[in-house]
């Protein structure tokens, strides 16, 4: 039988590791169990310049060392390995499974994150952090009076074409077909806006440069016809999907797949489980949220456990 903890915590981009360090200063002695590919998004991530108390800014993989360290100084224990399944249908009994090992706690804090959809072609992948991106509030200062690539045809990429134009000399938006998914009053924008143009009807077929992106090359779909476009950046937004396969059918998923929270609170469908970061958050993605709403989870952790206690 293993060891009832008081809580596990699932995941480590800056949700997971807030929510460690606030209940490993509770004394809640917390286990995190944080995947192979340990730390999330900001791992795929060059300079961070918006995250508070970095001045000069930090790399995204060296401000994940840093929470990890400042979690482990408080005596975070950590398990580096994916977990294969939960199991959530024990009222304060909630288990993660890594091959045989079972990681049982009273809470559990969810904090998987989510993944940007990429083209998934291998220059794109190389050039990751180099011009090419899936976040604009986060790089579109770094691209200012150079011309930029937005890929996708939804509000997402509507709304970084838009939000782009304040650094760009232009921004090409490229759409696989010949209207947008995007709401009508988004578009509206996107078609006033001077500095946006649209390239139909293109799928991208490569992504051009050797340390940093020169351009893209492009297919049009209707006449098969290849052609380069030059870009310092390109911006990719064509969804997201949040990692949270291991909850389905245990927790209530909202529409897009991602954990349903209640409203202004970390708390999930069922008591004792919370989340925090982008696995609950669609709209504003950033680590510094993810950090706030992983601190939120902690909070609630931990009072939900003081509770726990007082009806014993
Ligand atoms: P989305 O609505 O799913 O749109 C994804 C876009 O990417 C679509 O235009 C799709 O093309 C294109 N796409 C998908 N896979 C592709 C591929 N492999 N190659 C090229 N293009 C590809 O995703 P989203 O824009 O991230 O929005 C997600 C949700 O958040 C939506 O419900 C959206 O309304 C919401 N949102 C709202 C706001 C806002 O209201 N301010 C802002 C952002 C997001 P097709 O059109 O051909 O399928």
């Amino acid at each position: 039988m293993s060891t009832l903890r008081d809580v596990v915590i699932v995941g480590s981009g800056p949700a997971g590791l807030t929510a460690a360090i606030y209940t490993a200063r509770a004394n809640l002695n917390p286990v995190v169990i944080e995947g192979i590919g340990a730390g999330g998004q900001l791992m795929l991530t060059t300079d961070v310049e918006n995250y508070p108390g970095f001045p000069t800014g930090i790399m995204g993989p060296d401000l994940m060392m840093q929470l990890r360290a400042q979690a482990e100084r408080f005596g975070t224990e950590f398990v580096t390995a994916d977990v294969d399944s939960v199991d959530l249908s024990t009222p304060n009994a909630f288990e993660a499974r890594v091959g045989s090992d079972a990681y049982v706690g009273k809470s559990m804090i969810i904090s998987t994150g989510a993944k940007a959809t990429m083209l998934g072609l291998s220059n794109e992948q190389r050039l990751l952090g180099h011009g090419v991106s899936t976040c604009a509030t986060c790089d579109g200062f770094f691209f200012r009076g150079v011309e930029i690539i937005v890929v996708g045809g939804g509000d997402s990429a509507v709304e970084e074409a838009n939000f782009l134009t304040r650094f760009a000399s232009k921004v090409t938006l490229v759409h696989r077909r010949k209207e947008l998914r995007a709401s009508k009053i988004m578009q509206d924008r996107a078609f006033a806006n001077p500095k946006i143009e649209f390239a139909w009807n293109s799928v991208v077929t490569d992504v051009l440069g050797d340390n940093t992106v020169e351009g893209i090359r492009l297919r049009d779909t209707e006449t098969s016809l290849e052609r380069d476009i030059a870009a310092k950046a390109v911006f990719v937004a064509i969804g997201h999907t949040p990692n949270t396969s291991l909850f389905q059918g245990q927790l209530n998923l909202d529409a897009n797949g991602y954990i349903a929270t209640i409203a202004g609170s970390a708390r999930t469908s069922v008591d004792g489980v919370f989340a925090g970061g982008d696995v609950q958050d669609h709209v504003y993605r950033q680590a510094i949220t993810a950090a706030g709403s992983g601190c939120m989870a902690a909070l609630e952790a931990e009072k939900y456990l003081e509770e726990l206690a007082h009806r014993a």
